[in-house]
């Protein structure tokens, strides 16, 4: 973990400790910002979702961080080109009232296609 995301941990956030790698996931991408991971409960023939190492509670807060926000996209897009066609849903539960659960914000990634058994 980076500095800037042991700084921004939130200690009972789960999708911290995915990143923190304290919590196993399928992982399908990481990098010094985003760690991407097989959704354990998918919605579409790939579901992953892209998780900003630093801890922000959602998209909104994430808004302020222009550069990140882009890097989540970019990351996404090359997860669906890797992953499927290239075509993709891209989602931000944002809210309890919109069906958010985990308070760390993160994209959703929805695509047809296969993932491939241990590609990162
Ligand atoms: O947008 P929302 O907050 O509802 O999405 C949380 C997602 O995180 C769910 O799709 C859930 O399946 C996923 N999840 C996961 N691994 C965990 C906990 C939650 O993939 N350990």
């Amino acid at each position: 973990m980076n500095n800037d995301a042991a700084e921004r941990r939130d200690e009972d956030c789960v999708f911290c400790k995915i990143v923190a790698g304290e919590i196993p996931s399928e992982r399908v991408h990481e990098d010094d910002q985003v760690v991407a991971f097989k959704d354990l409960s998918p919605q579409a023939p790939v579901h992953v979702l892209v998780v900003p190492r630093e801890h922000r509670a959602d998209v909104r807060e994430l808004a302020h961080q222009p550069e990140q926000l882009a890097h989540v996209v970019a990351v996404a897009g090359s997860l669906a080109q890797k992953l499927a066609d290239g075509d993709f849903r891209l989602v931000f539960n944002t809210g309890a009232n919109a069906g958010q659960t985990v308070f760390h914000v993160h994209a959703h990634v929805l695509a047809s296609g296969e993932l491939a058994e241990g590609e990162l």
